[in-house]
């Protein structure tokens, strides 16, 4: 029997993705908030769960081929990618005077395609985690970041003032597996887009 074993990280990401894996008869046997296992067995014992770190889920996938196949957008975890400034910060003024702005971020490909695209001249600074700090320390005049509820950059005094793109988590796949193991996987794809559209329905 093949077995398949699908990379999740923690959080609310996770959180999300339970009731999906429930509906695709996958439920976690273990809470991963909870064990200290990072490989969790599933309902179905041909599928385990790996937790990791959310940045490192892509690598995980991608080990063994190349590339990543990306067939289902769950629409969960969705939430806005925006440049954010200081509430008092003169964002507009400062593009216009086209001087450098520097920006913080983790998603640095993102942030840079965008402000080139835009013709601006930025000054990236590739930060692992709490980027709202930047702008309030003068590390940085603004940040890339996710914004959901918008209660984080409420909390610290700073205001979204450009979209970059709106963001969903999506099923992603090793192009080899699925060409190997596409018998087993197609029928976990297909569950977990159904579980998703009743979701959003
Ligand atoms: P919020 O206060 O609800 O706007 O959430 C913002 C904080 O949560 C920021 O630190 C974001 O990096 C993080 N965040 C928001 N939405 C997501 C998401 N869908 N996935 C991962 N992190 C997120």
């Amino acid at each position: 029997m093949t077995t398949l074993t699908l990379a999740l990280s923690k959080g609310r990401i996770f959180d999300e993705t339970v009731p999906l894996l429930e509906a695709a008869g996958l439920a976690p046997l273990e809470d991963p908030e909870r064990s200290r296992k990072l490989v969790i067995g599933t309902r179905n014992r041909n599928v385990a769960l790996l937790i990791v770190r959310a940045s490192d889920v892509p690598t995980y996938v991608e080990h063994g081929g190349e590339g990543l196949y990306q067939p289902l957008d769950l629409e969960i975890g969705r939430c806005r990618m925006v440049v954010a400034t200081r509430r008092g910060f003169d964002w507009t003024g400062s593009v216009q005077r086209g001087g450098r702005v520097r920006v913080a971020t983790k998603y640095v490909r993102i942030a840079r395609e965008h402000f080139a695209a835009k013709g601006m001249h930025v000054d990236l600074i590739k930060l692992y985690g709490s980027m709202e700090l930047a702008p309030l320390t003068g590390l940085a005049d603004a940040i890339v970041d996710l914004v959901d509820t918008g209660n984080t950059l409420k909390a610290n005094k700073l205001k979204a003032v450009e979209d970059i793109l709106a963001v969903s988590s999506r099923l992603i796949v090793n192009p080899a597996s699925l060409k190997l193991k596409r018998a087993a996987l197609a029928p976990l794809i297909e569950a977990l887009a159904k579980a998703s559209a009743r979701g959003g329905s």
